[in-house]
């Protein structure tokens, strides 16, 4: 007889995930990497923004975590025996985001960072725990706002949107000021004469700030590429921290290699920029793209991974190593290489186009969009899969989504069950044969003019949200003439490599490039980046994968 007053038993509450308490047994194998420290109370052991930050356990006394803002301070979290301290800028090598400080005389163990990545690689169970807790208190912190940037913008500003993008997508938890929205603002802007003309700006450590900053800036302030040696010679260095970079990143490190990602923004790639994918293996109820993204981006930092925020300007492959030359002047030489780089998006001639960018025209529908178009109508422009997502995301949070397309419907270019999702949205109107012909406004787009094709009628409407979902090219211009292409430029590879590029590449070896392997021998292209490839998540996933294969197979030879 089954007893219907006992529930279910139910898993652990989340403050147990990210606060965990290690047992004895654990706390014994810590050990054995670090050295036991006597603190005082009052004592700091990590300022705010210091380089180096150990890894501590509590065995007696209590830890806590602040922000400090100024002489006043915010209480993040409080320590005590058994539970450790850390998140995820312990695994990449990046600055503090808080101080730490003994509140009690007390003794904890001491681990440096190569200490802490030791165990995380070789105790799958305090793997477990200390990854978890890691991932689960930067998630609270994005969540709570709580990190050591501030930025003050407009939503009405294309610059607030790349750099809320830019935080976002890096996983940097910061706190945003609206200039229209937020009444305090004006004592801020007088505390560090800013004034409202010089915004976004982004204020660090409530010390300093950077009035407009490209993303590059953001990034060196925040020390992001800091802990990253960029004259070593690496095994492997992966250009794109897509889908197939970081699955390469993963794979390549988890196996031995000593690799090194280059990313231009942010990891994720196009993927990063998809509100939810929902033909991903093993994600049933879909998974947002950032999400899909920042997990694999730990997973890869796991392993040893290190990922470089800098834009690869020409790779130079004339004798091995090979050498990739980056934006900031650096020459970093790779024993392999891989070529990620995907695609970017198709952007319509369209007179005004630029000037809008960000401003009412978009290139994905994620969380920040979505919430910039909350509770207006918006216009989704393409026929594709992404097109479709954006189109049901957006209406959930929009009154109406106007969606443009040149074809006559969708059968021949969208999943059939977006479609489906489409049809059941009562708030999407398809409108085939149909194409944007204007665009107007002033500091920010405000009305949309669109023609029909068929009929040759046109309709003006005030609508300030449009998003392009019209495609992709490939991202290859740089490699200027290194590597043989196809007549779109994307990467040829393997068996579509024929004699003919084979020599005109000079290909020097008895044997023929392997599967994913370039006209350039031990230089490899996997995911949209290459010819003939299946503009897919699972499929750059699995290209990225294979190709380290490959990489090992060439090392050898
Ligand atoms: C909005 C949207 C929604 C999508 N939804 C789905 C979906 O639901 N399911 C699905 O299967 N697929 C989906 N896709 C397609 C999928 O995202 C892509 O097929 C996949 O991201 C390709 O991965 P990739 O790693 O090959 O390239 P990308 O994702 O394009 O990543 C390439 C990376 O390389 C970086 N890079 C480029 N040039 C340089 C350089 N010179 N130096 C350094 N870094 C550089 C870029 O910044 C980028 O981060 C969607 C695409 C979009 C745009």
């Amino acid at each position: 007889m089954i007893d219907k007053r006992i529930p279910l038993p139910l898993r652990r509450s989340r403050s147990e995930e990210i606060f965990p308490a290690l047992t004895p047994e654990q706390h014994r194998r810590v050990a054995e990497h670090g050295h036991m420290r006597v603190t005082q109370n009052g004592e700091v052991l990590v300022e705010q923004g210091d380089s180096t930050v150990p890894f501590f356990v509590v065995v007696s006394g209590e830890i806590e975590i602040v922000r400090p803002l100024g002489a006043a301070e915010t209480l993040v979290a409080v320590f005590g025996p058994g539970q450790f301290t850390g998140e995820v800028n312990m695994l990449s090598g990046r600055r503090a985001l808080f101080r730490i400080r003994a509140t009690r005389p007390g003794e904890v163990i001491e681990l440096d960072r190569r200490e802490l990545q030791a165990i995380v690689r070789n105790d799958a169970e305090l793997s477990e725990i200390i990854m978890r807790a890691f991932i689960l208190r930067r998630v609270e912190l994005i969540a709570a706002e709580m990190g050591d940037a501030v930025l003050v913008g407009s939503n009405h500003s294309a610059d607030t949107l790349r750099i809320k993008e830019f935080l976002m997508r890096n996983g940097h938890p910061y706190s945003y000021i609206d200039l229209e929205k937020d009444p305090d603002v004006q004592n801020l802007l007088d505390t560090f004469h800013i004034t409202a003309g010089e915004i976004p700006v982004v204020i660090f450590r409530g010390q300093l700030v950077l009035r407009n900053p490209t993303n590059e800036q953001v990034a060196e302030t925040l020390g992001f590429n800091e802990a990253v040696d960029q004259t070593n010679l690496r095994d492997l260095i992966i250009v794109g921290a897509g889908p197939s970079g970081l699955a390469a990143a993963v794979y390549g490190a988890s196996e031995g290699l000593d690799v090194l990602v280059l990313e231009t923004s942010s990891p994720g790639g196009q993927a990063g920029s998809s509100s939810k994918i929902e033909n991903y293996l093993g994600f049933p109820t879909g998974i947002s793209g950032q999400e899909l993204a920042a997990r694999a981006y730990s997973q890869a930092q796991k392993f040893g991974t290190e990922i470089l925020i800098a834009n690869a300007k020409r790779l130079s492959c004339e004798r091995k190593p090979y050498v990739l030359e980056l934006e900031n002047g650096a020459r970093v030489p790779g024993r392999a290489i891989l070529i990620a780089t995907g695609a970017e998006y198709r952007r319509p001639p369209l007179e005004n186009r630029s000037r809008f960018e960000g401003a009412g025209i978009y290139y994905g529908a994620t969380f920040v969009e979505a919430q910039l178009c909350s509770g207006d109508e918006v216009v989704v422009v393409g026929g594709g899969n992404s097109a479709g997502q954006a189109a049901v995301f957006l209406a959930q949070t929009t009154t109406q989504v106007h969606m443009l397309v040149r074809a006559a419907g969708l059968a021949e270019s969208m999943s059939r069950y977006l479609i489906r999702r489409i049809e059941e949205t009562p708030n999407i109107v398809l409108r085939p044969h149909t194409e944007i012909v204007k665009l107007e406004g002033g500091d920010h787009l405000e009305s949309v003019r669109w023609r029909n094709s068929q009929t040759g009628e046109t309709e003006g409407h005030k609508i300030g949200h449009v998003f392009i979902m019209t495609g992709a090219v490939p991202n290859t211009r740089w490699l200027e003439g290194c590597l043989a292409l196809d007549a779109k430029g994307f990467i040829k590879t393997g068996p579509d490599l024929s004699p003919v590029d084979l020599s005109a590449a000079r290909w020097p070896l008895s044997r023929p490039p392997y599967l994913l392997e370039t006209s350039v021998p031990t230089v490899f292209a996997a995911g949209d980046v290459r010819s003939g490839s299946i503009k897919r998540v699972a499929s750059a996933v699995g290209e990225g994968s294979a190709a380290i294969s490959f990489v090992h197979q060439a090392l050898r030879e």
